[in-house]
């Protein structure tokens, strides 16, 4: 279950790879969308296993992600990204 939060800053992203790397539960991955500056920035494929140690934000250079924990969360974690991503 769930007990973090993640927030993604699609168009601060540079594509590094350390917070896919060093996330201790690997909810992320390097999408294959793009943002404005041409980078693939991260996506949540494993919500559920997100403590919300913000590790990733730890790590990030840009400052383009965070983790959040959730307190008292029974319903699993939610998303919110940030800019212009396009995803499908
Ligand atoms: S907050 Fe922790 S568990 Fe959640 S995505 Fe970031 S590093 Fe992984
Ligand atoms: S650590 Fe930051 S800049 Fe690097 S891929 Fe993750 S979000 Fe992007």
């Amino acid at each position: 279950m769930a007990k973090g939060q993640i927030y993604i800053v699609v168009e601060r992203c540079k594509a590094c790879g350390f917070c896919v790397e060093f996330c201790p539960t690997k909810v992320l991955a390097l999408s294959s969308a793009f943002n404005s500056k041409g980078y693939h920035p991260p996506h949540v494929i494993h919500p559920e296993k997100c403590s919300g140690c913000n590790l990733c934000g730890m790590y990030c250079p840009d400052f383009a992600i965070y983790g959040n924990k959730i307190a008292g969360s029974t319903t699993g974690g939610k998303t919110i990204a940030v800019g212009g991503s396009h995803e499908s």
